[in-house]
């Protein structure tokens, strides 16, 4: 037996008090709202002849996490935090969260809150010690109307008028939600007329609803171009600061000794990403248990692959010192391209599309072999790093125009110009003599620097609208 929530959108008035009852009830801080309504709207009036008439709607969605038969949130989950009951309730364990998020991009319906007075992500658990004590969760004894209730998925199936979302084809997936389902909810919903017609809908209580956090697949809220909050300034300077890193290393295996600037600056730059990483998660003491779910997370096999190739740098640093040659400095390489893969994996997601892409792997990889190219040939000279350099900034821009990203956001258009001119510089520099051409290092290394920053500021950017 397992439960689902059952909605009849055909008569919620919107008075929201399941979602006031669920946030008295788990005394939630302002701006987390384990259930929302959300008000939907669309249609207009139109002239025909003398005559005014109206295609307007309105209705409600109310909506909570919806306990999946495949919960991506468990999934992701680097500290196995999440457990699903024999009743299918998906249970979140805080104490054992350190509050990355990671959940809240995972799921496609927004359920992970993140409670920054805790410093923890928290969603909905179904009341279950209501449910265990005979009494229905809070959000349905609330509902004046009793449109929300719940009951066994089994017993749903068995009754016409309750549509089990994810038994539904792409097209009748309520607006605005994703229309699909991989993670099987346990939700049913008996479809108001609005639904199913094919005006355009929006969200009309966006201001009301959580300013950050509504994954790309809840539609209706089209991703920004703009640069993202400063929430995600940790991620973009840990994967720029690890990716180089991965660069330097990999760069370094055609050089015949690894100068000791190029050593020292793998481990800083590996180290100061790695702190900056540590230092955004809201339960740091939590931090011991990222790596507790190898066998799902990629987030987990990240943090592990960055824990090896500070490693590997450590006996490559060592045996260095030792004047010692030993293949160290393969598995340093190896190990750093393996981080920027795990990287690549983690942002996969289906909850959100314009990461879940091979754009996303691609565009991590070039940032690689451009920090890395342009950083070595700070600290050596010769025309083969400026030519690696100029050809990955090359086809940097080429996955930035193909891609996406409207050109007409300033920032796409900065980015575009920023690539180019380090591009030209780069091969110029390759050409140069060689008096020349050292004074061309630290500019278009800067150049470079400042295209990948934009670039994935952008990429944070595009997950969330952040302003739905
Ligand atoms: Fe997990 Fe989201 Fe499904 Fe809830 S709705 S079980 S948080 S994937």
């Amino acid at each position: 037996m397992t439960y689902a929530f059952i909605f009849d959108a055909r008569a919620c008035s919107g008075c929201k008090a399941c979602q006031e009852a669920c946030k008295d009830r788990n005394k939630l801080p302002l701006g987390v709202l384990w259930r929302q309504v959300i008000e939907v709207s669309g249609g207009k009036w139109q002239k025909t002849g003398a005559a005014w008439e109206n295609s307007v709607f309105a209705y409600n969605l109310s909506l909570a996490c919806n306990h999946c038969v495949h919960p991506k949130c468990a999934g992701v989950c680097p500290t196995d935090a999440y457990s699903v009951r024999p009743d299918g309730i998906v249970l979140l364990d805080s104490a054992k969260c350190m509050g990355c998020g990671y959940c809240a991009w995972a799921c496609p319906y927004g359920a992970p809150q993140y409670n920054a007075g805790q410093g923890v992500m928290t969603k909905c658990n179904f009341c279950y010690d209501s449910l265990d004590a005979g009494q229905p969760p809070s959000c349905v004894a609330a509902c004046p109307l009793r449109v929300l209730d719940f009951g066994t998925a089994e017993a749903l199936s068995a009754v016409e008028a309750n549509r089990n979302l994810w038994q539904l084809p792409a097209n009748e997936h309520p607006f605005p939600l994703a229309g699909y389902s991989r993670t099987e909810p346990h939700l049913a919903i008996r479809p108001h007329a609005g639904m199913g017609n094919s005006l355009e809908k929006t969200v009309a209580n966006r201001e009301e609803l959580r300013p950050s956090g509504i994954p790309e697949s809840i539609r209706g809220f089209t991703a920004t171009e703009e640069l993202p909050g400063s929430e995600e300034l940790p991620l973009v300077a840990f994967t720029l600061l690890a990716q180089m890193a991965a660069g330097l290393a990999a760069g370094a295996l055609a050089l015949a000794s690894i100068p000791w600037a190029v050593l020292l600056a793998i481990g800083a730059l590996l180290g100061a990403g790695g702190l900056i990483s540590f230092l955004h998660l809201g339960r740091k003491r939590n931090a011991w248990r990222a790596v507790a779910h190898l066998r799902k997370s990629w987030l987990s096999r990240e943090v592990l692959a960055a824990g090896l190739f500070g490693a590997a740098w450590a006996l490559a640093i060592g045996l260095a010192w030792l004047h010692r040659t030993t293949y160290a400095p393969w598995l340093m390489a190896l190990l750093g391209l393996g981080l920027v893969y795990c990287m690549g994996r983690v942002y996969l997601l289906r909850a959100v599309p314009a990461w879940n892409t091979w754009r996303t792997p691609a565009g991590f990889f070039l940032s690689t072999a451009v920090l890395g190219a342009l950083g070595i040939r700070l600290a050596v000279a010769g025309t083969g790093w400026a030519v690696v350099g100029g050809i990955a900034l090359a086809a940097e821009m080429a996955l930035v125009l193909t891609g996406p990203l409207s050109m007409r956001a300033l920032a796409s258009r900065l980015r575009v110009v920023l690539l180019g001119l380090g591009m030209v510089e780069a091969f110029v520099m390759a050409i140069a003599p060689q008096g020349s051409a050292t004074g061309l290092a630290i500019p278009v290394f800067l150049i470079a620097l400042a295209a990948e920053i934009i670039g994935r500021w952008q990429f944070y950017a595009s997950r969330a609208p952040g302003h739905f």
